[in-house]
């Protein structure tokens, strides 16, 4: 058993480690670094925000900024990249325990935002010199927030069928079209965007990805609100935009392998298995001392809580296991598909579990009502539950094709 549990989670130094999966010294060390330095520099208005989600992310923008450059000069900001761009170069384990560190004390995952999560890993691939040069030091200071123009009314998890348009004039692109769910674009200076170059080639082959000034002439940015009444994401019209040639990365109608390059940086969702621990325990905590204490009692509720204790803990090896592949070199497929479906699951069903908690009090705005409502956008960013299912069963279980 153990043999098998070693070779399945090969990522401690120490034998005996691996089964408990306690750190080695140098990880130990590391880990007290991370911790020592969140005690010292983090905003105290900022611990815990993690765990609320993008509408905490976007109403503490200013502590988020300072703690960002608290990042920044540390040479934290962004730990994936090679350290030549700027990047903390940090291996997989030690990215992994930084984000454990900053989970457990509910700081945000990440406070560079796609600029250091998706544009700039892609640009250190596949940019020009020149774009590296102008766009890299700016994500890396902050000084830019950046959007992603992916998803249509008509493209989401059939993404390589969108429609707007860029058609080349000279040394310039004009683009027409529509995007929709663009997280920040309200706030954002510049936007990563797929485009259709070529109507006639087969659709994943007529695709190019552009970077776009969002003060260009031509973009109107429209909130939409969610159902929790927060406006964190929105519609963006093109009409007749123009961007230069030279904001193209990679060729003209190979976009799409541009745009998919970034899942290589993408890390487990440990940031989100630790949140719903700390959630849960929040939870326990009121249900033990808070104004519910009776209502701990009932059986339903004890059961309830007993049953997304296990599941937590489920969540915290399925993220294990995306680490370990990912510290031996492997890239995640299905087992990353595994664990998003299921800890987006049951973060909705932890938020079911507080509205039970809370009773009438769950009909108000509070932390509960908030906390349900954002819960059901989980199962759909990031890829759905149905795509992730697919995923599962086409790569994982070899079924075939519906
Ligand atoms: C909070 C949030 C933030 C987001 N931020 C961004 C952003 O910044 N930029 C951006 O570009 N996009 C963003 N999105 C959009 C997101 O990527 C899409 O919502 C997602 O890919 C699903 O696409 P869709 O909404 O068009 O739904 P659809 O793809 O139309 O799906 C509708 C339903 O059909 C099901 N379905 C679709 N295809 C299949 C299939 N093959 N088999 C079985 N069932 C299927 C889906 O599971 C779903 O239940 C965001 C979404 C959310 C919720």
């Amino acid at each position: 058993m153990r043999e098998r549990i070693r070779e399945r989670f090969d990522f401690t130094e120490a034998a005996d480690d691996m089964v408990t999966f306690a750190d080695s010294e140098r990880e130990a060390a590391w880990r007290r670094e991370v911790r020592e330095f969140i005690q010292k520099e983090a905003p105290k208005e900022l611990l815990g925000a993690g765990e609320l989600g993008e509408g905490a992310f976007f109403s503490r923008l200013g502590a988020i900024k300072a703690w960002r450059d608290k990042l920044a000069q540390k040479g934290w900001i962004a730990p994936a990249w090679p350290k030549e761009y700027g990047g903390a170069g940090l291996s997989v384990v030690e990215q992994f325990i930084m984000n454990e560190e900053f989970a457990e004390a509910g700081l945000p995952a990440n406070v560079g935002g796609f600029g250091v999560t998706m544009v700039g890993p892609t640009l250190i691939v596949h940019g020009t010199e020149e774009q590296k040069a102008e766009h890299l030091p700016r994500i890396l200071k902050g000084e830019v927030i950046w959007c992603q123009g992916y998803s249509e009314p008509g493209a989401g998890s059939d993404l390589a069928s969108l429609q707007t348009r860029a058609v080349r004039d000279g040394d310039e692109y004009v683009i027409n079209g529509q995007k929709i769910w663009t997280t920040g674009a309200q706030f954002a200076d510049w936007m990563y965007m797929l485009v259709r170059t070529d109507p006639d080639a087969p659709k994943h082959r007529g695709i190019t990805y552009l970077l776009v000034d969002m003060k260009t002439p031509g973009i109107t940015v429209r909130p939409l609100t969610t159902l929790a009444g927060t406006q964190t994401f929105n519609e963006v019209f093109f009409e007749d935009v123009r961007v230069p040639v030279k904001n193209r990365v990679g060729e003209e109608n190979r976009g799409w392998y541009v745009g998919t390059t970034t899942l290589d940086f993408e890390r487990s969702s440990i940031g989100s298995a630790i949140g719903i621990r700390k959630n849960l325990e929040s939870l326990l905590q009121r249900a033990k001392e808070g104004k519910d204490a009776s209502f701990a009692r009932s059986p339903m509720l004890r059961y309830e809580f007993a049953d997304r204790w296990i599941e937590a803990e489920v969540a915290r090896m399925l993220s294990y296991r995306v680490v370990s592949l990912q510290a031996r070199g492997l890239i995640p497929n299905y087992e990353a598909s595994m664990c998003k479906l299921f800890t987006s699951e049951l973060q909705q069903r932890i938020a079911n579990l507080s509205m039970h908690l809370f009773g009438m009090h769950g009909n108000i705005r509070n932390r509960a009502s908030m906390g349900y409502m954002m819960s059901v956008a989980a199962t759909i960013a990031g890829g759905t539950s149905e795509i992730q299912r697919n995923i599962i069963a086409t790569r994982g279980l070899s079924l075939p094709r519906g």
